[in-house]
């Protein structure tokens, strides 16, 4: 006798196509992110799919958010499908906002070209073709006329690319995505069919800012140059920082390898006259630097930061007192969704079946909305798994492999099965 998980992967394969070109409709809508270009054809063209599949829909605008604005409204739109039952609740999340193309493209990046068994385009991998299978997943399970007992969402969602204010953290604030709703969340990121991400590293964005006296460059001995400051504070992360990092390891199994380990990164240093057309001989009396801290699960943010307190004061203490002062840009705390959580092991089941070969667990040196899911809607069970390859997202001629994506359809709608069926 046809199981009904038979039924639902043979539906997959005769929608391949459609689930195709229905990933190259929505790179055909070059949602450009900054500033969030065509965001509101995007959620248009998802929802009116989601009609079809026969979804309750709502178009959700972040009205609160400063960046809803007229030229560039922020509009999320989130689809809902009850089963016989409210609960259990799984929650299928993509972002349709994508990073502008760059240079280097042979192809043209807003066409949806499908050559030799790729879909190209900016946002094929990151991640259009990931909403795609997260649609096609759910369509599979009714054409194939298996019922389910609970509900299923389906949200595209805007700015993830940056930072994700006005999308997923937007939907867990208005409570659209919360623990006292939702039991599960995949977000079909580009991981790939044989790996699936548990979360994420941790980051700490801060500024340092040292202060001199400024004098006639002439003469700089009668001033105290903050560029020379902030050299010793760079020149401290260099010899003292940076190694003590690159002795701790973490349990989790990020990927690439290279990222087990926290590491600081410096984003700029911007001092002096630096970026004046017509500079005067002066000595600097300010300079500023962004770094990039990624910290591990077993450090803590407290930690973090009095760490690199306890640096600027060394090198105050080492020489010349140091006039500084650090403040905070941005603080995610890391998230891991247990290995042994029922989401994770129906997710390696469906796996096991589809690509008869075990999931890789693993864990992602950046962040993604996965940290608004833990973090502000509560929702503990949550896990990255997609068509394509991180690895290429974001770069010239981005491709998303076609059997990927059917693969991965099947996966997550095995998973829908085993979850709320
Ligand atoms: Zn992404």
């Amino acid at each position: 006798m046809t199981q009904p998980i038979d039924l639902v992967l043979r539906e997959i394969d005769s929608a391949a196509d459609e689930i195709v070109d229905f990933a190259a409709e929505l790179i055909r809508i070059p949602t450009v992110n900054p500033p969030g270009e065509f965001y509101p054809d995007c959620a248009q063209a998802i929802g009116a799919r989601l009609q079809d599949f026969d979804f309750d829909v709502e178009y959700l605008a972040a009205a609160s958010r400063p960046e809803h604005t007229k030229a560039y409204p922020r509009i999320n739109v989130l689809g809902r499908r009850f089963g016989r039952v409210a609960r259990p609740l799984l929650h299928l999340n993509g972002h349709f906002d994508v990073v502008p193309p760059g240079e280097g493209w042979t192809v043209d990046p807003f066409a949806g070209v499908v050559r030799a068994g790729r879909l190209y385009g900016r946002g094929s991998a990151d991640m259009k073709a990931g909403l795609a299978a997260a649609i096609y997943a759910v369509e599979a399970v009714r054409r194939a006329g298996v019922g389910l007992q609970g509900t299923v969402e389906v949200s595209g969602t805007v700015d993830e690319e940056s930072g994700g204010l006005a999308g997923m953290a937007w939907l867990a604030e208005q409570g659209k995505l919360d623990a006292s709703l939702t039991d599960f969340v995949i977000i079909p990121e580009p991981f790939g069919v044989d790996r699936i991400c548990l979360g994420h590293r941790g980051v700490y964005w801060f500024d340092v800012v040292t202060y001199g006296r400024t004098a006639h460059g002439s003469m700089p001995f009668l001033g105290e140059s903050a560029i020379v400051s902030m050299s010793r504070v760079l020149d401290a992360i260099r010899d003292e920082l940076a190694p003590a990092l690159a002795g701790r390891v973490t349990a989790m199994p990020v990927v690439p390898e290279g990222a087990r380990r926290p590491t600081i990164n410096i984003n700029g240093v911007s001092g002096g006259q630096a970026d004046t057309a017509q500079p005067t001989p002066c000595v600097a009396d300010r300079c500023t630097a962004t770094f990039d801290r990624r910290f591990l699960l077993e450090e803590n943010i407290k930690d973090v930061r009095r760490e690199m307190i306890s640096l600027l004061e060394r090198v105050s203490a080492d020489g010349p007192g140091l006039k500084y002062e650090l403040s905070d840009r941005l603080i995610v705390e890391p998230v891991q969704t247990s290995k042994d959580s029922p989401l994770v092991t129906a997710l390696q089941t469906s796996v096991d079946k589809v690509n008869g070969r075990p999931a890789q667990l693993v864990a992602s040196p950046g962040t993604y909305d996965h940290k608004h899911v833990a973090r502000l809607a509560g929702v503990n069970q949550c896990v990255a798994y997609g068509p394509g390859n991180l690895e290429i997202a974001h770069q010239p001629d981005e491709w998303c492999a076609i059997d990927d994506l059917v693969q991965t359809t099947k996966v997550i709608a095995l998973t829908i099965v085993r979850l709320i069926g």
